[in-house]
């Protein structure tokens, strides 16, 4: 396969489009470091955008037409949005979709404690990640807590200048001989992932003062109790907004671009549709891939299959035998992130069948490990679609794996899109540092996934 790097390939209004693009999502990646602010942020956009809330329309059961731009939100996690097609459902839909969660540090529900005079909260870290990065840096505590009663309060600490910030300790290397002899897995271990939030005590308080002050302090800032900590999901994700990087500010230092990198692209292609399509649209954000997909709000769970059970209904009314025959006949983009080709570690890629940074969008046939376990390999028929579709837009893509084979392996949310039959195949942005709390993308891989994803729901 030829390699191009995009950005000698670009007109002078392309780089122009390019660099905007990179700006607006660099914006929603700094507004949405979490699943439910992800969906917030989509939801503002959408709405701007002409998109209406379907929850009311199915209480009212008011009939939708072509042309209709509505969006099913899913227990403020995950997000359908659909444009109506003039084409029957059955005929099937175009989807693009991508995940809003990305690995971090979860707080446990019994998290506070004292110890030494300082006071933690304990976690237990959510999705694949190398421990040893998320210690001794800056973090930023996001999510809600649950109130009885229906109330919640919203936590965002450590994203603006003046918030303090929160981190996880490390040992010193004086004195850490031990510890480096370790191998790289168990040099930080997760119950070492406690994070530290406070060392002043209450006056007066007998003991556990530190303890004592901090639950003062969350029921004076915030109105809350310890016991409402149960009902709480925190995160805590690395602090701060993205970055431009490198000393030609080609790329993008930031957390979270598994998977907003491919989310924000999809997201837009929806938004910036003008006019009726001939096939029904659909762009799926959703949560929990990180974890395997479970939970109401992951790919596993059936709310995507149920949004397009009531478009059903408000369109043409529903129909079992027509939902099944809408959800086969779809073509899907699985949209997600893979792994560039890192020049430090080349012995783990096989570099023919390798995405690098800045040669576009990356197409991944199948995913998996150990003999493509667990991949859902799309069909020849519709790679060859694929190719056909992208090569007349003039999208620049490659063909790539994220490693060689069985030095590991991971999947997306395509196999449990495939189950529908669906034609589906992974699409998305080569990404270096995967997984690390900064991971790193070309601004040119992500305006040409943009244009993927546009080329793709015009087909
Ligand atoms: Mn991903
Ligand atoms: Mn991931």
């Amino acid at each position: 396969m030829e390699r191009e790097n995009l950005w000698t390939t670009y007109t002078d209004e392309q780089l122009e489009a390019l660099e905007r693009f990179a700006c607006d999502y660099r914006q929603y990646l700094d507004h949405g470091k979490t699943e439910r602010e992800c969906v917030a942020e989509s939801v503002a956009l959408a709405e701007a955008a002409g998109f209406r809330n379907l929850k009311p329309l199915i209480d009212r059961g008011e009939p939708l037409k072509a042309g209709d731009r509505v969006y099913f939100n899913w227990m403020e996690k995950s997000l359908v949005l659909f444009i109506v097609g003039e084409k029957s459902l059955q005929e099937g839909m175009t989807i693009l979709g991508a995940h809003i969660d990305s690995p971090r540090i979860d707080v446990k529900q019994n998290p506070l404690y004292e110890e030494a005079g300082m006071a933690y909260l304990d976690t237990h870290y959510y999705g694949y990640i190398k421990k040893y990065q998320w210690v001794a840096r800056n973090l930023a505590l996001h999510g809600v807590v649950s109130l009885k009663g229906g109330r919640s309060v919203t936590v965002r600490i450590g994203e603006e200048e003046n918030d303090p910030v929160l981190v996880i300790t490390d040992l010193l290397p004086h004195i850490a001989d031990d510890q480096l002899k370790k191998p790289a897995e168990k040099v930080v271990e997760g119950e070492d992932l406690d994070i530290l939030i406070a060392h002043r005590p209450l006056k007066g308080a007998q003991k556990e003062a530190v303890r004592a002050a901090i639950l003062e302090l969350l029921k004076r800032e915030y109105g809350i109790e310890e016991a409402d900590l149960i009902s709480a999901e925190l995160e805590a994700v690395p602090a701060g907004p993205s970055r431009d990087a490198g000393l030609d500010r080609s790329m993008i230092a930031a957390y979270g671009h598994d998977d907003r990198v491919c989310a924000y692209p999809s997201l837009r292609a929806m938004l910036d549709w003008s006019g009726t399509p001939a096939r029904t649209l659909c762009c799926i954000l959703t949560d929990k891939e990180e974890i395997g997909s479970y939970g109401a709000t992951g790919m596993h769970a059936v709310f995507f299959e149920n949004a397009v059970a009531e478009l059903y209904q408000l369109t043409e009314g529903f129909s079992e035998l027509g939902l099944r025959r809408a959800l086969s006949n779809s073509r899907m983009l699985s949209s997600d992130v893979s792994s560039a080709f890192d020049p430090l570690y080349p012995s783990v890629f096989e570099k023919k069948n390798t995405a690098f940074l800045g040669n576009g969008v990356c197409f991944s046939k199948y995913t998996g490990s150990g003999g493509k376990g667990g991949s859902s390999d799309a069909n020849s028929e519709f790679v060859a679609e694929i190719r056909e579709i992208m090569d007349g837009a003039g999208v620049r893509y490659q063909f790539s794996e994220i490693g060689r084979v069985d030095v590991g392996g991971g999947g997306t949310i395509a196999h449990l899109c495939a189950r529908y039959g669906m034609n589906v195949i992974d699409a998305g942005v080569p990404v270096l540092s995967m997984h690390a709390p900064t991971e790193i993308i070309s601004k040119a891989d992500l305006f040409e996934v943009y244009r993927c994803y546009r080329a793709f729901l015009g087909a």
